[in-house]
């Protein structure tokens, strides 16, 4: 079984989430932007994919497009760990991280579903079994930059059902608001995404910690100063998460060794794939640390990160819902969670088909 054809399709889907929209990468995020991967095989089987895109989606079409395809197509479709290696290694002029190794994520996703799909049985099967059928999810709140919004927001969340709630905020007045709306017994996770330097993320945890924070989210730019976050965390007695920045389990040991985090997030979407997510949680195991998947997504990334979480032998994850009200969803009711938990897929493959009618919709060149 061959592959025959690599095709790229976004969509931008318009999304709502009871605040102002702002911008990020230089555009107004008020799309939920999905790049699918679509793989096909001489047998006639075809498998989706996700390459994280948010910002970035020419740039990473281009990569799956003109880099990763002409390398994969007339491989063995199923010798998915060989040819991930094979194009890491052949790509590694192009840079490590970032595009490239996002559009090879695209690829390596579609290539699970695919295999799935031959054998007849759930990516989770293939992955090592399920342990667990259904998974708790988060919900993560946009950035509102508003207390009265996140508190409206949070207990919105904790109405439809979630027992544990993500800010993107970097103020207290926004972290107090949401503690007081949620009470004590609720988790709540604070994503700041890299704003501060060292001194400063010392400043502000000690802020922060009255909240009884859950985790702190990449406190400290550059996310790879890990020496730094390992510092923070031990001086300053708090939970950090990270890892939706770094690609390739390679940067994860590294972080891993420097015992920079307590929660590590790799993004199946950046990271790799699925194959690299595997060897990366492999890594976070020996090493102790909880693997909470980076899950902001709506396409393949979603249900792959559902497989990855089902089959994991160690609990503890949770998965992020990003917290949107969007107008159309490829996967209908799949990527909404019941009382706070999502249903793991059962058919072969990754699950559902992507809904055609919603891909013509949305569809944009
Ligand atoms: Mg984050």
């Amino acid at each position: 079984m061959k592959i025959a054809k690599i095709d790229t399709i976004a969509i931008k889907v318009p999304f709502t989430f009871g605040g102002q929209p702002f911008g990020w990468g230089g555009k107004v995020w008020n799309t939920n932007d999905i790049l699918l991967v679509r793989v096909e095989t001489d047998t006639g089987i075809v498998g989706w994919g996700e390459a994280f895109c948010y910002a970035c989606l020419e740039a990473v079409r281009a990569s799956v497009e003109h880099m990763i395809a002409p390398m994969a197509i007339g491989r063995d479709a199923g010798d998915i760990a060989g040819l991930s290696r094979a194009l890491q290694q052949g790509l590694h002029l192009q840079g490590r991280y970032g595009i490239t190794i996002f559009a090879l994520s695209g690829l390596d996703i579609a290539l699970w579903d695919i295999a799935g799909k031959a054998l007849g049985v759930p990516v989770h099967r293939l992955l090592g079994g399920a342990g667990r059928t259904e998974l708790p999810a988060y919900a993560s709140l946009f950035k509102y930059r508003n207390a009265e919004q996140v508190a409206a927001r949070t207990k919105m969340a904790l109405d439809q059902g979630y027992r544990y709630i993500k800010l993107h905020e970097t103020e207290v007045p926004e972290v107090r608001a949401s503690r007081e709306a949620a009470g004590d017994d609720i988790p709540i996770m604070v994503d700041t995404n890299c704003p501060w330097t060292p001194e400063q993320a010392r400043l502000m945890a000690r802020k922060l910690k009255p909240f009884d924070i859950h985790w702190l989210e990449e406190p400290i730019f550059p996310p790879e100063d890990f020496l730094s976050l390992a510092r923070l965390r031990r001086e300053e007695g708090i939970a950090l998460a990270a890892g939706e920045n770094a690609c390739t389990a390679m940067e994860f040991a590294q972080m891993l060794r420097a015992e920079a985090v307590d929660y590590v997030q790799p993004s199946v979407t950046k990271v790799g794939g699925i194959t690299e997510f595997q060897k990366v949680a492999a890594i976070a195991d020996s090493f102790g640390v909880t693997v909470m998947p980076h899950s902001p997504y709506f396409g393949p990334g979603f249900l792959a990160t559902l497989h990855l979480a089902a089959a994991r032998a160690v609990p503890g994850g949770l998965i992020e819902r990003f917290h949107l009200d969007l107008e159309a969803s490829i996967y209908g009711k799949w990527i909404d969670p019941v009382n706070g938990f999502f249903k793991v897929p059962q058919v072969p493959g990754l699950g559902p088909e992507p809904d055609a009618d919603v891909i013509k919709t949305y569809r944009v060149k």
